[in-house]
């Protein structure tokens, strides 16, 4: 046990960190040229937070949160998503204030107890967005096409947008209806789950992943054809928005989103390689959530992205992720008498910005330059020998076996030059 992460979590070694970190440059750049703020809210909230804004009848309140007591006794939950917590800290801050919409996104851990299996953890990365304050559509399309650029520059393709609109309370009432008098003529086919939420939650069974149910819900009355004129509306504009951007999506009729909180747009982005994980991004409009919290009424929209599901994805599509930088210098020392020079050495390299290394165990000059040669280093640096009376080392072209001596006080000039 001790040698072994949790069940659901994993380690990110640094090979496989490249990755990330080349992945979140390109979240912050797409961010910067779209307007969004980093924000970066707590890993755990009030558990009163998430029953309010993702739903008490949906499976993350139900089964998947972390929750405990601490030690004052306070009931707190690890965030299982962050858009509760963006919201909270736009309460929290009186953002509501000052210019709108407030658009931020971030970046970071959440954790579910979901069952895992390839692509789905306990402890899984999102990047989300939120812009809040406006209920302009092309805010809609606003935040498809940031998902969308951010693919792009990733070079992933062969993605699809799933678009939908679940309305408003007040559409969605009828709709509720109509739903709840189908389902309840095949009571007796749906799942435990979904026959204690149907009186609650009726939207919830569509939402079902249990065949059964799903083979119910398929012939389901759709929302779209309940949606009254203005969110009709709204929706017509959004498609015309992301018409005009070139961003190709195909109505789902049957989406809704396992959180409470969704209004009008609603939408998933997929990418079919990854099969039974294929969702990698899912999002739409909130307006309803930040009254719901406690502030004003105001509309939102926003996206949370599986960034576990996005680095697999380009994995599996050999998406090109530029190769971990290499050393230019790796210092060698002739003699263990050498070793405390080639280390002073070595330091002022790096204080100069030159990417470099050492060997540490203390060998041969044969097995230093094997390592130098493993580490890919464009030169290597030796120290000692007669040159380090003069006050020099040679540096050695590890490509070419061309070999230099040069001045001590040259070097740093030379292997920038160099470079
Ligand atoms: P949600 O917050 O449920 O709308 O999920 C948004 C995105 O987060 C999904 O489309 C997935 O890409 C990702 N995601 C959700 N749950 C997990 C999980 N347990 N493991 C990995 N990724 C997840």
């Amino acid at each position: 046990m001790l040698t072994t992460a949790p069940r659901g979590t994993r380690d990110i070694l640094p090979e496989e960190a490249a990755q990330w970190q080349y992945v979140e440059s390109n979240i912050r750049q797409c961010c910067l040229l779209y307007g969004y703020g980093e924000i970066r809210p707590p890993l755990f909230e009030h558990t009163e937070l998430f029953l309010r804004s993702v739903g008490e009848t949906t499976d993350i309140v139900e089964k998947e949160m972390y929750t405990f007591r601490d030690r004052g006794g306070r009931n707190i939950t690890l965030r299982p998503e962050a858009t509760a917590s963006t919201v909270r800290a736009y309460l929290e801050h009186n953002l509501y204030a000052g210019p709108q919409p407030v658009k931020m996104y971030y970046l970071g851990p959440m954790f579910r107890y979901d069952r895992p299996q390839a692509g789905r953890y306990r402890q899984f990365s999102q990047f989300g967005i939120e812009a809040i304050g406006t209920q302009d559509p092309t805010m809609d399309a606003e935040v498809i096409s940031v998902a969308l650029d951010f693919y792009c520059r990733l070079g992933l393709t062969g993605l699809e947008v799933q678009l939908n609109s679940i309305g408003c309370p007040k559409c969605r009432q009828d709709y509720r209806q109509a739903l709840l008098n189908y389902l309840s003529q095949h009571r007796g086919q749906l799942c435990r789950t979904c026959l204690s939420r149907l009186d609650r939650n009726p939207l919830r069974v569509l939402d079902c992943k249990e065949e059964g149910c799903q083979a119910i819900t398929a012939d389901a009355p759709r929302m779209l054809t309940y949606l009254c004129s203005e969110c009709d509306e709204h929706f017509k504009a959004v498609q015309e928005c992301l018409q005009s951007i070139e961003a190709h999506y195909v109505i789902n009729p049957a989406l809704v989103r396992g959180l409470d909180y969704y209004t009008k747009t609603v939408f998933e982005i997929v990418w079919p390689g990854l099969g039974a994980q294929a969702a990698i991004c899912g999002g739409g409009r909130y307006d309803g959530l930040i009254e719901e919290c406690g502030g004003p009424s105001t509309p939102a929209v926003g996206f949370a992205m599986g960034l576990d599901r996005v680095l697999l994805a380009i994995q599996k599509a050999g998406a090109a992720v530029p190769a971990a930088k290499t050393p230019l210098a790796y210092v060698v020392a002739l003699s263990a008498a050498d070793n405390q020079e080639a280390f002073r050495i070595l330091t002022r390299l790096r204080r100069a910005d030159i990417i470099s290394d050492k060997d540490y165990r203390q060998t041969s000059l044969r097995a230093q330059l094997k390592a130098a040669d493993r580490s890919r280093a464009r030169y290597a640096v030796l120290v000692g020998g007669i040159e380090r009376t003069q006050g020099m080392v040679a540096v050695r072209n590890m490509t070419t076996g061309e070999q230099h001596e040069i001045p001590l006080d040259q070097l740093i000039t030379f292997l920038q030059e160099g470079r």
